[in-house]
């Protein structure tokens, strides 16, 4: 379950008359200021929950009426996960000038041994004995 999902369930929970109006969209007493009347609106969008009170609390306000971490209202994005890129590539040619193997870098720095076969590029070096530089 992703950050935004658990903190919309315990939103439920933590806020005087949560109420949902949508799926998506809430309604509850605003626990940043003396409510009387739900002035506090909740909507939960993929990555983040938007709080916003019609008394004119601030985002900051409410979340640290709720007790919670403003990261809990977000879902993290994940930086580790970003795809690398290709840089360059190193071929190893034969007696022809044909590639017959290649070593690509990426970035972040990471090395993938690359061959060609038929027409496609096939990932591994198995079964060719990579020529001298
Ligand atoms: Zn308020």
């Amino acid at each position: 379950m992703t950050n935004v999902e658990q903190t919309w369930i315990r939103l439920q929970t933590i806020l005087p008359n949560f109420k949902l109006i949508e799926t998506n969209q809430a309604k509850a007493l605003c626990p940043s200021h003396d409510d009387k009347s739900p002035s506090l609106s909740i909507s939960k969008t993929k990555h983040f929950i938007q709080l916003n009170c019609f008394a004119g609390c601030t985002y900051k306000e409410i979340v640290a009426a709720t007790g919670m971490k403003k990261t809990d209202f977000s879902n993290k994005i994940e930086t580790g996960t970003k795809s690398p890129k290709e840089v360059c590539r190193y071929n190893y040619q034969d007696e022809k000038g044909n590639t017959i193997c290649s070593v690509v870098r990426y970035k972040p720095k990471q090395f993938k041994r690359v061959r060609s076969f038929e027409g496609k590029e096939i990932w591994n070096w198995s079964g060719i004995e990579p020529p001298p530089l």
